[in-house]
């Protein structure tokens, strides 16, 4: 009877899965952001993400090293080049290994060397189904990742104790001993030594590392955040391991040279330099993008970007489709002094907020930002409601699609046209209320020449007071406007 059994289910196994040896490794780096951001100082953060992208996605780090030891080539081309690498960046790792013995091996060694830095990673090892790649063996192991990611414990906070002191950078793990001056812990010390390394995708430039030495305009500086629309859904759309390896080298190459010739454009004299002050990035791995910029060139820099990863990526027949890579991006402006991990999250509110705006919009890149005037880490939506609004007015109709910063940053130039105090009193005369608002507002037009006078009433006409359709809001644009005066250039 057993044999018997043992028979059917060996049939029904051969004709419906065809289960083979080999395994698919998968690992996610667990909350990347909150790894990088748990300190205050510019050199650990750039240390902590350098270190990431090392373990994961360096020609020299732990992952290609190791595959190098299983036999995937001798050259780093070779690996990258074999059928077995699906890729490693982005803090995402998958490959195809020939037995279960290789994957559980290299997820042992692959794990140790990012919890030697004591970042969490979430590992999981799936049988191959040759008949279907992408929906019998990648989904179902990244939906079992996911679950197992979700399922772990919470972090526990150390309990302070009177004979050990807390690290000074991350205020979380004990300082080690060996430091008694500075108090900081083995992980920030080593975090903060990386510091100093060059950036993965651009070995040649050399970026500051110290906030102190931030070229900048004024004494603001920009926290973008990015990413790009829809990946995932992109990618489970792929059929063929080969067309998921092709379409990651494509992200990866796409979005370098786009900001490469955002970097050219934007500042041409660092560029030539090979030496940039006004930018500096501090995350670069999949399509996941972050980085500080001169707040004066933080919407040009973001305008020429997602234009030219568009134009680069869109193709019908291409691994990107029709609409190629559209790109979501939050931007917070604020003082330079301004602690880093409450702006991120913030940062990071703003590009939640813009790839919702997105999706209403047909995936387009859209941008959401804000400036910080109050130090409050509220999510964003609360800091709008107790900042912008008043009654079913809106003072502010962010976000916006990436294809109006252009128009944006011209009206910005040509609100000059008033001076600095009355741009400043157009917060407090908005709040007035649309009807009175406007009055005050074209009193400023009397002093006014005959060309000057027209281009203010055209502002006024294209941005001031407006309640779309099936909208319960009255929206004016004009205050994004003043506050975008100071941060745009001619
Ligand atoms: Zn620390």
């Amino acid at each position: 009877m057993g044999e018997i059994i043992a028979q059917i289910l060996t049939k029904t196994s051969g004709a419906c899965v065809m289960n083979t040896d080999k395994k698919l490794f998968l690992l996610d780096v667990d909350n990347i952001q909150g790894y990088i951001f748990d300190t205050n100082k510019l050199r650990t953060i750039i240390g902590a993400s350098w270190i990431i992208d090392h373990i994961n996605a360096a020609d020299d780090g732990n992952t290609l090293e190791l595959l190098k030891k299983n036999g995937f080539g001798s050259t780093i081309d070779d690996i990258r080049k074999h059928k077995d690498f699906i890729y490693s960046s982005g803090g995402n790792t998958k490959i195809i290994f020939d037995s279960f013995e290789k994957a559980q091996k290299f997820e042992t060694a692959i794990t140790y060397a990012y919890a030697r830095y004591e970042i969490p990673v979430t590992t999981y090892i799936q049988t191959v189904d040759d008949t279907d790649f992408i929906n019998k063996t990648l989904i179902p192991a990244e939906t079992a990742l996911a679950q197992k990611k979700y399922s772990k414990a919470f972090e526990m906070d150390i309990p302070a104790s009177p004979y050990f002191k807390i690290c000074e950078l991350c205020g979380k793990r004990y300082a080690s001993e060996k430091s008694r001056k500075s108090v900081v812990c083995n992980i920030c010390k080593v975090r903060y030594d990386k510091g100093g390394k060059k950036t993965r995708l651009f070995p040649d430039y050399t970026f500051v590392t110290n906030m102190e030495k931030m070229r900048l305009r004024s004494d603001m500086v920009a926290l973008v955040v990015m990413d790009g629309n829809r990946i995932g859904e992109k990618i489970a759309g792929l059929d063929s391991i080969e067309k998921l390896q092709e379409f990651a080298a494509a992200l990866e190459s796409i979005i370098k040279d786009a900001f490469d010739l955002s970097l050219d454009r934007t500042f041409p004299d660092e560029k030539s330099a090979c030496s940039f002050g006004s930018i500096r990035p501090l995350i670069m791995g999949g399509d996941d993008l972050c980085f500080i910029i001169d707040a004066a060139n933080a919407l040009n820099f973001v305008n020429t970007f997602t234009q030219e990863i568009a134009g680069q990526s869109q193709n019908q027949n291409g691994p990107f489709g029709r609409q190629g890579v559209q790109f979501s991006t939050g931007i917070l402006f604020a003082k330079r002094n301004y602690p880093f991990n409450f702006a991120y999250r913030i940062a990071h509110s703003l590009l939640r907020s813009a790839k919702r705006y997105s999706r209403e919009h047909k995936d387009c890149s859209a941008v959401d930002f804000h400036f910080l005037l109050t130090s409050s880490g509220d999510e964003i939506e609360k800091v709008r409601e107790n900042e912008y609004r008043y009654g079913d007015h809106f003072l502010t109709a962010k976000p916006y699609l990436a294809s109006e910063l252009d128009s944006l940053r011209t009206a910005a130039v040509n609100l000059r046209l008033l001076s600095k105090n009355k741009i400043k009193s157009m917060r407090k005369i908005l709040r007035l209320g649309r009807y009175q608002s406007t009055v005050e507002l074209l009193k400023y037009a009397i002093r006014m020449d005959q060309a000057e006078r027209k281009k203010y009433r055209d502002l006024l006409n294209s941005f001031g007071w407006r309640k779309h359709k099936g909208e319960h809001f009255w929206r004016t644009r004009l205050l994004d406007l003043a506050e975008l005066t100071d941060m745009v250039r001619r």
